[in-house]
């Protein structure tokens, strides 16, 4: 795949084991930012959450073998239920719970079935915060513009390859993070500091797009980015290096 101009239109269990497997790696790489993040406006956690979440994952990944796309997503959501506390592991444990239902037995991803698996993990995610909206500076600030973003890409567009809308969907993804900054936290722990919640980047729509990116640099033959530069008192991302 790496520096193959191929058009890709599906992505296969395999593919998307190797993405989650790079996923690990960049919460990895990405622990100490992460927990710097959600010390500014949380309990410190996010960075070592996601850590332990996706390690679990990867370990029921390989204990189970799963053949299709759903099993692949369900034990993703299952292991992230299990290991990961406070707000984050209920929300990504049921963002990717729901989003394996529209792919039930598939072993081919389609653009559009990408489509439809974030959108069931909004719905999730909206649902399980207790009706999340746009603008409470939670992960949804990212989800919810993606979603609507890539639904109207596919019904404009037929024939779309996964570069080709994740290449879009990426620096909007990164936009939308740098977007949170200046929002009054809402929801979680977060929404404790009131005012003080202003002028600091989410740490959940920091992950989310971290995850987003994933997708898009394991197609290209990548592991994925660290962030290797951010603003000391927002957290803003500043510069991001392959890892
Ligand atoms: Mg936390």
């Amino acid at each position: 795949m790496a520096g193959s101009s191929e058009k890709i239109y599906s992505i296969d269990t395999k593919t998307l084991i190797k993405v989650l497997s790079n996923i690990l790696e960049v919460m990895r790489t990405n622990e100490k930012y992460l927990t710097k993040l959600d010390a500014d406006i949380g309990d410190a956690d996010h960075g070592i959450n996601m850590v332990r979440g996706f390690e679990k994952v990867m370990e029921l990944i390989s204990q189970q073998n799963p053949e299709d796309i759903g099993t692949v997503l369900q034990l993703t959501g299952m292991g992230l239920l299990q290991v990961v506390g406070g707000a984050a592991g209920p929300l990504y444990g049921m963002l990717f719970l729901e989003a394996s239902k529209p792919l039930k037995g598939k072993k081919e991803m389609t653009v559009q079935d990408f489509v439809s698996m974030l959108e069931a993990g909004l719905r999730a995610v909206v649902t399980t915060g207790g009706g999340t909206q746009p603008g409470e500076k939670t992960m949804v600030d990212v989800l919810h513009p993606v979603v609507e973003k890539l639904k109207k890409m596919v019904s404009e567009r037929s024939d779309l390859d996964f570069v080709t809308v994740l290449e879009e969907i990426v620096p909007y993804a990164r936009e939308c993070v740098i977007k949170t900054i200046p929002m009054l936290a809402k929801r979680g722990r977060a929404s404790y500091l009131g005012e003080r919640s202003i002028g600091h980047q989410d740490p959940g729509a920091t992950s989310t797009y971290l995850i987003i990116r994933t997708f898009l640099d394991t197609l290209k033959g990548r592991k994925g980015v660290k962030i290797s530069e951010y603003d000391e008192s927002s957290g803003k991302m500043l510069k991001e290096e392959y890892i």
